[in-house]
Formats: C-alpha cells, structure tokens, sequence
C-alpha cells in the first residue's frame, strides 16, 4: 500500500501565486499538489471561450513552474474522467492518495468554498482554508469595519487603506494635499479624439497556450466570444512586463482619459491588468508600489497615480471585502424588482444602437472592455431597461476574461444595478445618451439620437432613463444625490411623460428599436442628467 500523503494542496484556477499561503511549510517528500482543468468552471456560467482559455493557459503555465521546482504535482486536465467538477476531481486523487489533511488559498467564489467545505465533510479530512495573502485586507478585517455603518462608503474604507499601507502619504497627510483627485479623471477626448496612441505590449501565444487554444476552440465552439486576438499575459514575468508597459506609456494619462470611449479603441490608456491580478500573477502591492515610485520620480502627476490605486488599493480590496460579508444572499438582491429578460443582443452584439453595438462586440473578440463601457453602456442599459440583476451578473461573470465573483458580483449587483439598494453605491448610476454622447463618439455614427427621447429617432437609453426616473420617483424622492435629475423629471409635461412610458413600454415589449418608432411631440428638456462622474 502507498505511504498516505501528509498534506494535499488544492491550488485553484485563479489562485496561482508563487508566493501563496498554500506554500508555507510545503514539504516535497510528503506533500502533493493538485490542479483541476474542470468543464464545471467553463459551463456554470456560459463562459467566453477566451475567459475559459486565459484561465487554462495561465494554470499550465503555472504548473510548469511548479515542476521546475520539483514539487509533486498531480494536474488533472479535462480528459481525465472524473473532472466534471472540482470536488469530483478532488475527491479520486484523495482516494489515491490517502492524505491527512487538505489545504487551500480563500477562494473567489463563494460556490467554490462550500463544494470544498462539502467534500471535506464527506471524506472526513480537515480542510485549511488560508489567508489569501495576495489582498491588502481579510474579510474579516473588512467586516471589522463594516460593524457598525449604515452605508459601506468607500471613501472612507479608502483612507483607511491609505493611512494604514502608508500609501501615497506625506507624514499624515495625503501626498498632494488631497485624498481623492477624481474629478480630474473624466475627461472625454472632445471631437479630435485621442492622440496618436502608444501600442500595448503583445503577448502572442507561445506552444502552451496555442494547445489551450486548439483545445478550447473545439470543445466549447458554442460558447460565446472568439479566441484570434488571444493576447494577455499568462504568466508572472508577462504580467510584470505588462505593469512595466502601463507605466511606462500610459500611466500619465490614466488618470484623466479613465471614463472616455473612442470608437476602435479598445485600449486606450488602462492597464490591462485585471486578468493578471485576479490570476494571482502580479500582486496588488507590487503594482501600488510601482505606480507610487514612478509618481515620486516625476513620471506621472499625482492625479493619475492616485486615480490608478484608488482602483487597486480602494475599489477592489472595497469589493472583495463586500463579496464576503453579504454572501450567499447577495446573489438575489433584486431592490428595484426588476424582471425584465437580459436582450438577447448581449451574447452576438446584433443591435442598432451603436454604444452596446461596439462594446458588446468588443467583448465578444477580446473578453475585454474598460470600466465605463461596463458601468455606462452595457449595464446603464440593462439597469434602464430593468433586467433581473442575477440574469445580469451571469453576463458579466461569463463574458470577461478577468471576472472571478469576488470581484464581478459586487461591480454588478451593487455598483451598476443598484440591486442591493444602495449599501455601495450612493445612489443609481443612471444617466440619459447624452452621457455617452459626451464621453465616447459612439453616437456620432448611430442611427439614433441622444437628446431625443421619443420620436423614431429617439435614443432608447435616453427613453428608458426618464422611464426609470418616473417608475422609481418615488424610492428615489429622499436620496439627496438624485435630487437634481429628480428636479428635471418634474419639469417634464404630463403628454410627454405619457409618451416616453408608453415608448418604454413597447421597448421592453419587443425589443424591437425601429418599429417602436413613432413621432412624439414633446421631448423633455435638454439637461445634461449626469455632472457628476461615477465617481470610481
Ligand atoms: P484599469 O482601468 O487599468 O484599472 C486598474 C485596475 O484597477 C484594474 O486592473 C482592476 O484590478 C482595478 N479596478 C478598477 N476598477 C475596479 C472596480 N470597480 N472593482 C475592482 N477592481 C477595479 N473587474 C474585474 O477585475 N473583474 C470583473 O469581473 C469586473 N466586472 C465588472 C463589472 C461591472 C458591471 C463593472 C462596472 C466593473 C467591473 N470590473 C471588474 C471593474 C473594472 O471594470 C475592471 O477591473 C477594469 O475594466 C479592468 O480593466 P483594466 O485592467 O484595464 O483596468
Ligand atoms: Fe447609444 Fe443612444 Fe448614442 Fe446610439 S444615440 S450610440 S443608442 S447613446
């Protein structure tokens, strides 16, 4: 009989970090790791076929680094037959191998966590679940600051972090005299566009990844998206590389491009790193710390480097920290009951209306879009035209290559849905087309427009936003940030809020843009809805 294995390390997809808690202590001769290339992680939700690829290539990449060390791995791929699901992949190597004791890094899924929990219980094998030491904050930390406040700002969780990491610090004060420079980050590019902009750093398959590639490309042929312009770093030292190319080009204007959108670029001056970081290739600090040096020598204003890790070391340690405390309940928050059916439109793109035409697209070929067409093009119109939030969710987590839950499920059901009735965000970001109109020149060449809200030519987001403004008057009526869109609604004429609902209606109805169209006499007044920025 085999000498039973003294400790099985699970390391998951997304937790493939060299220096992992998971490591501590590890001792080859007594020790095994095990990875599992499951159909469970590709088919749970309908995932692109570049997200189930980017996940693959980077665990084989991994587990190459693993065997240079010498320590014994058991990489469990999708032919073998038991590897439908993690616990079932799991659950035979423990039969082989006898362990006395499983360990794992924290999970980014909650589902994830349980399943462990579940088989742990089963086979009657103490389970270590670990600090994820790639996060700044525990969720336990998290939770510590949450006890308490009514509203989970992160503003202030924000400071904290900055006082407490002496990030970005002058003594006690913030370096620059200022802790937030957001309203410096929204600029639009006006209607010259861009300057000529920098490439990005390619990383174009090498024999590994065109293997996942083959692989992928037959198996899940149904799945949405495409795998050509497969083209992110799948390993530690690409995703250093890729860090390097950001500050280097890009970092300097971050800052003030971050909310604009030009029609063919994909790119423009963000970082890319999202993937990497969730992957666990690249940690936080040392991108912080990077963007930080490059400030203090003078290469990008203070601006910029605060806009980048705000995002880092604010938002996505805030979200994490929100995942776990309000799991598994979040998953159904629905506070502004909306039922209505995600558009089919978001699996092909195949719609008029240009912004979600050109965003959607994007996504499809790259797994990729920036923060604002996410929170102010696919999910403004989702959260107009009120489609059920956890319909919603699935989208995300399955169309982008760097959606884990942890990080996806906040943006969603928080962020942009309002569906957990605004515990994160302070009110609805919800604006008219004439935001998109000002932020992007998606509208310049769309058959519709934005200042019209009824009519044959009427912007649907514009219809749809007075529409929410109306159907949610009455919730929104004691929220002080809602108040002057609140004001505009008021103005509008008795006809035209009849016509622009009766137009919402049949939007939602059918879906149908152009035979929705009829001329309405009366088109609300012409404000601009959104002078604030989504304050990210
Ligand atoms: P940059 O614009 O260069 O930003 C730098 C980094 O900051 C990102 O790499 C990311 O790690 C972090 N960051 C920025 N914004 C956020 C945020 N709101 N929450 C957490 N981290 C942030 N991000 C994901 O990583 N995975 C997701 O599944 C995801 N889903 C989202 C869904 C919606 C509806 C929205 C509005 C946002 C979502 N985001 C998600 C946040 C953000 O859109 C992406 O992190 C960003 O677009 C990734 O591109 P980038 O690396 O070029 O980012
Ligand atoms: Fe989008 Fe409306 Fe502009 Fe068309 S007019 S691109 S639908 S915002």
């Amino acid at each position: 009989m085999t000498p039973s294995t003294r400790h099985l390390i699970i390391v998951l997809g997304d937790q493939l970090d060299r220096e992992s808690s998971v490591f501590d202590g590890f001792d080859p001769a007594h020790d095994a790791i095990v990875m599992a290339e499951v159909s469970e992680e590709a088919t749970h939700v309908w995932s692109h076929q570049m997200r189930i690829a980017l996940f693959r290539s980077a665990m084989r990449h991994f587990a190459q680094w693993l065997r240079g060390r010498g320590w014994p791995l058991h990489y469990l791929d999708e032919d073998a037959h038991f590897s439908v699901s993690l616990s079932a992949a799991v659950e035979a190597l423990i039969r082989q191998l006898q362990p006395l004791r499983l360990i794992v890094c924290k999970p980014g899924d909650w589902r994830v966590e349980q399943a462990l929990l579940a088989l742990a219980g089963q086979t009657d094998l103490p389970l270590d679940i670990r600090v994820d030491r790639h996060f700044y904050t525990t969720p336990q930390e998290f939770a510590a600051w949450a006890q308490g406040r009514s509203e989970l700002r992160l503003d202030y969780f924000y400071r904290e972090q900055r006082r407490r990491h002496g990030v970005l610090m002058d003594s006690a004060k913030p370096l620059g005299g200022q802790w937030n420079y957001d309203s410096e980050n929204r600029a639009a590019f006006g209607k010259q566009g861009p300057s000529p902009l920098p490439p990005v750093l390619a990383f174009p398959p090498d024999a590994l990844t065109r293997q996942v590639l083959d692989e992928v490309g037959a198996r899940y042929a149904a799945h949405p998206g495409h795998l050509d312009a497969f083209d992110w770093p799948v390993t530690s030292e690409d995703a250093e590389a890729a860090l390097d190319d950001f500050i280097r080009y890009r970092l300097a204007d971050f800052g003030r491009w971050q909310d604009a959108m030009w029609l063919g670029q994909d790119w423009l001056y963000h970082s890319r790193l999202s993937a990497a970081l969730n992957l666990k290739l690249i940690s936080p600090r040392r991108v912080v710390d990077a963007v930080e040096r490059a400030h203090r020598r003078g290469e990008a204003d203070i601006a910029a480097a605060e806009g980048f890790i705000r995002q880092i070391l604010g938002w996505r340690e805030y979200v994490r920290g929100l995942y776990w405390l309000r799991m598994p309940g979040y998953l159904d928050d629905n506070a502004l009951n909306a039922q209505q059916a995600l558009p089919e439109f978001y699996w092909t793109g195949d719609t008029e209306m240009n912004c979600l035409h050109q965003c959607i697209e994007q996504t499809l070929r790259l797994g990729y879009a920036h923060h604002i067409q996410r929170l102010m093009v696919t999910g403004l119109f989702a959260l107009l035209l009120g489609v059920r939030p956890r319909q919603v969710h699935e989208w995300y987590l399955a169309v982008y290559v760097d959606a884990v839950e942890w990080v996806e499920l906040p943006n969603v059901i928080g962020m942009s849905q309002y569906a957990d009735g605004g515990v994160m965000a302070s009110k609805p970001y919800v604006a008219s087309g004439k935001y998109i109109q000002r932020m992007s020149n998606y509208c310049s060449t769309c058959r519709f427009d934005p200042a019209q809200a009824t009519g044959s030519r009427a912007c649907p987001f514009t219809t749809l936003y007075w529409d929410f403004l109306s159907r949610h008057q009455q919730r929104l009526a004691h929220n002080p940030r809602m108040q002057f869109q609140l004001r505009n609604l008021k103005r509008l004429q008795p006809d035209a809020r009849a016509a622009i609902a009766d137009q919402a209606l049949r939007l939602r109805r059918h879906l149908d843009i152009t035979s929705t169209a009829v001329e309405e006499p009366a088109p609300p007044p012409d404000t601009d809805p959104t002078e604030e920025s989504h304050v990210c």
